[in-house]
């Protein structure tokens, strides 16, 4: 009998603790060089040092679990973006951008044995539009002597600057004490809002209809604005009241400001879906039906599902089809998006709002699916029965078994497979239709992976 040993970890679950409890967020802000992956280090209590040395090399945002005086938080380091990269600003912005709005608090390091620079004020602006609670960090003050420059900072107008030495600890406790005073002890602005409003994102190729859908669903109902601190998280985002919940639909600015150049339309159209995709949970893909499916469609199906983001397929302008029409979507439907049967789907009309009050419903169903966890215990039973009725085809004389499995995240949900020998896609394929008539998953993409034990 097997014995999982090594549980494989994904990055997502660093933003929950071992039983799966949502932990606070402190975000790590600030630009190339000021020391944050150091101070990253120094927080979580690692010696050897990450930074890194190489050119051109980019991290993203990467989680860990932290703990300080016995208050366990999250930290996300931001650290490791290319600076000397073309367009630094745009990417200290984003960068910015990106980890506030997935912060509970954020730990805002600037260099003071170099002082503010422009591209610690437009960090500054970020920071303050997002009304989250922020610590500044004055870093790279080893000894009295750079005291004096620490207190410079105070001209960021964030508060007190808190002198520190990441590389040699000076300052840290204090610091890490501020940081904790201004870190809610429940995460209420963190990646996984439990309650908190859920992100959608609309995607869909120019002239689908977005910005028709928007209006529709926040002109019907209250638009939220909310002046409590940290929920006006992003201004490129909108606040909407749907079935009684408050939704943030993401980067609905860019749906609302049209890009007219011709020459490079899809590149920047896809550019906006990928940002878009980064920071929803959900996706609603728009179709327009009264048309034949294209690449584009299709295109952007495949970022979501790669994304790992939930899905919700909207076939809009429903009130151009007629009789002939419709019967070609359908086999439009069956040859263009086999990838993705298990998509719910609305059939829309933006302009009237013919069904629009169906896409709630649609949406919470695939975000229950892409938050589902299946007990191991529950797993490995199903997956036992199944494979005794039907088992891996025999490969050069050997029988491929599987041992164990185990569902190591959700949002998206990823399965581990613990197998004898090598298990084929095709297996692979199967169990993953089995688990969804099982279990569901509705609208959102599952991942099968296998782990070869001797
Ligand atoms: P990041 O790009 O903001 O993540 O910065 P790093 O953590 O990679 O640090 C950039 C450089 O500053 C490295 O060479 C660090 O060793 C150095 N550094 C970081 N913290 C301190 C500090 O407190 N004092 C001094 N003197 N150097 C530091
Ligand atoms: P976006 O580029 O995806 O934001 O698309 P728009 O919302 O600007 O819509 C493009 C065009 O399609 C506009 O002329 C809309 O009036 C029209 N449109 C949007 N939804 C519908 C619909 O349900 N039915 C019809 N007939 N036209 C629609």
């Amino acid at each position: 009998e097997f014995v999982g040993d090594e549980v494989p970890s994904y990055e997502g679950d660093a933003w929950t603790d071992d039983e799966g409890e949502l932990l606070p967020v402190l975000a790590v802000v600030g630009r190339p060089n000021v020391g944050k992956s150091t101070l990253v280090n120094r927080i979580i209590g690692r010696r050897e040092a990450v930074t890194e040395d190489t050119p051109g090399v980019t991290r993203d945002r990467v989680a860990y679990e932290a703990n300080w005086n016995g208050r366990r938080f999250t930290v996300l380091d931001t650290g490791g973006w290319d600076p000397e990269g073309e367009g630094l600003r745009a990417s200290i912005t984003a960068q910015a951008e990106r980890a506030v709005a997935l912060a509970d608090a954020v730990l805002f390091v600037v260099d003071a044995t170099v002082g503010a620079t422009d591209h610690d004020e437009a960090v500054v602006k970020i920071l303050r539009a997002a009304r989250k609670p922020v610590v500044l960090a004055a870093n790279k003050v080893d000894g009295p002597a750079t005291e004096a420059d620490a207190a410079m900072l105070w001209s960021l107008g964030l508060g007190e600057p808190y002198p520190v030495s990441a590389l040699h600890g000076r300052g840290s406790g204090d610091l890490l004490d501020a940081a904790m005073e201004a870190l809610p002890t429940e995460p209420t602005h963190g990646h996984r809002i439990l309650g908190g409003p859920r992100r959608v994102a609309l995607l869909g190729k120019p002239n689908v209809g977005k910005s028709s859908l928007l209006n529709k669903l926040a002109g019907e109902h209250r638009v939220v604005v909310d002046a409590k601190a940290g929920t006006t998280v992003d201004p490129v985002d909108e606040l909407i009241e749907l079935g009684g919940k408050t939704w943030r639909f993401v980067d609905t600015a860019g749906i609302r400001r049209k890009v007219n150049t011709a020459s490079g339309h899809e590149y920047f159209a896809s550019l906006r879906t990928a940002a878009a995709l980064d920071k929803a949970e959900v996706a609603v893909v728009l179709i327009e039906a009264q048309e034949s499916i294209t690449e584009q469609d299709t295109r952007i199906i495949s970022m979501v599902v790669e994304s790992g983001r939930a899905l919700v397929i909207a076939y809009n302008k429903w009130d151009l089809l007629d009789d002939e029409r419709r019967y070609y979507l359908e086999r439009e439907i069956e040859r263009d998006l086999v990838r993705v049967p298990w998509a719910p789907r609305v059939n829309i009309a933006a302009r009237t709002g013919r069904h629009v009050d169906k896409l709630v419903p649609a949406i919470e169903t695939a975000l229950e699916s892409w938050d589902q966890r299946i007990p191991t215990g529950r797993l490995n039973s199903f997956i036992g029965t199944l494979v005794a009725a039907h088992p891996h085809p025999i490969r050069g004389g050997r029988q491929p078994r599987i041992l164990f499995a185990t569902q190591a995240a959700t949002r998206p949900p990823r399965f581990v497979l613990f197998a004898s020998a090598f298990i084929e896609a095709g297996y692979r394929r199967f169990i993953e239709r089995r688990l969804r008539e099982e279990f569901g998953f509705v609208g959102t993409p599952i991942d099968i992976s296998v782990r070869v034990r001797e």
